[in-house]
């Protein structure tokens, strides 16, 4: 099917078009400069920008895909969760549109979506095979508001959490160390580029719930086996930087950045193999802004390998907040024979990752 995306959860207005497994358009606007001075995104500015953004986003990818849009088969749009504000101009569109061609509306989870993108043909590295009813299909969602372990029965309508933080999301963490160490925000990237310099052994920091009593054993599993925890990371990296401070010594930015990187794709890359292992999931998806980082997919890349796990990975475009994630998803939806949305459906800032579509 031909299937057209609109997401608008945060500060990214994308709108994405699909035909199947291939894409067509992928076209983003960001807000992002507008809060980089806030060092956060500021939910009120966000929605004005969406408002300015989605008309013209939507004719560039229309473009970019030489479709038209009374050809799309079915339309579809992120409805959580994220920003409410921001959340509601992208739905208010969507409906708009459904009702105006008389096309039938998708209304998909934004995180869920972040772990179908690696589905679309000669994104994912390498092709992707996932999906294929023999063996279990896992999913590794690590983004700026979540970092979840997944079990997808049916990447269309079934999806089970085996493990979250319980606290910071991965990119949280690394917005919130990147200020502690003076880098620009978001500091996703700015952390990735400084830690090139650095050595990622020069500091020893924690690895949240890794402790033996989370753990517990294959057999008897502790409470928090496939579950993160990046609060206590965070603050050992701010005490090695008053650490240098207090003694007056200039702070090894590239060092602790690049062991900080370290110590998050070491606990994360460990937990998800454990789980994938364990629970017969034999091909992973990966997804969300952080899958961008350097680190991660190497290091996901390399124990994948080792414990016989299939790894999809999108490009690093595919990673952050997107249209064509949508229209992938939404997709796959259509290709099942899945229910359109019933127009009523509202925002949800809160939607859970088990809610595929609504
Ligand atoms: P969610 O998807 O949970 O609603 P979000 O949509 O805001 O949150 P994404 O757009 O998926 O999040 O990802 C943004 C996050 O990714 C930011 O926290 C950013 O710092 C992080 N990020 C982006 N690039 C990298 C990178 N190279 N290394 C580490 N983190 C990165
Ligand atoms: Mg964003
Ligand atoms: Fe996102």
């Amino acid at each position: 099917p031909l299937v057209l995306g609109i997401e608008s959860s945060c500060d990214e207005t994308g709108v994405g078009v699909v035909r199947g497994r291939t894409l067509l358009a992928n076209t983003v606007s960001s807000s992002m400069a507008e809060h980089v001075r806030f060092g956060g995104v500021i939910p009120e500015i966000a929605s004005r920008a969406h408002l300015d953004a989605l008309v013209p986003t939507l004719r560039a990818a229309l473009d970019e895909a030489g479709v038209r849009l009374q050809d799309v088969d079915a339309l579809a749009v992120t409805s959580g969760p994220g920003l409410a504000g921001a959340l509601m101009v992208g739905v208010a569109a969507a409906k708009a549109l459904a009702v105006a061609t008389g096309k039938p509306l998708y209304a998909v989870n934004h995180l869920v979506a972040h772990v179908s993108v690696g589905l679309l043909e000669g994104t994912g590295v390498p092709g992707p095979a996932a999906g294929r009813a023999d063996g279990g299909l896992g999913a590794l969602l690590v983004s700026g508001g979540h970092t979840e372990i997944l079990a997808v029965e049916d990447l269309a309508r079934d999806v089970r959490l085996l493990g979250a933080t319980l606290d910071d999301a991965a990119g949280e963490a690394y917005d919130k160390v990147a200020r502690v160490l003076g880098l620009d925000y978001p500091g996703g990237p700015a952390i990735d580029a400084a830690a090139r310099e650095g050595d990622p052994a020069a500091f020893r920091l924690p690895r949240g719930l890794s402790a033996g009593k989370y753990m517990g054993s294959a057999e008897r599993p502790g409470p928090h086996r496939y579950d993160f925890s990046f609060s206590g990371l965070k603050t050992a990296v701010a005490r090695v930087v008053e650490d240098f401070e207090a003694r007056g010594e200039p702070v090894p930015v590239a060092d602790v950045a690049a062991s900080f990187q370290e110590a998050v794709a070491d606990v994360i890359t460990r937990k998800t193999v454990l789980a994938c292992t364990e629970q017969g999931l034999d091909t992973l998806l990966l997804g969300g802004g952080v899958a961008a980082n350097s680190r991660l997919r190497a290091l996901t890349a390399e124990r994948c390998a080792e414990h016989g796990i299939e790894l999809v990975v999108p490009e690093l475009s595919l990673c952050t907040d997107n249209g064509a994630m949508v229209a992938a998803l939404a997709a796959r939806v259509v290709a099942e024979g899945g229910e359109p949305s019933d127009l009523g459906f509202p925002a949800d800032s809160s939607l859970p990752v088990t809610t595929v579509t609504v």
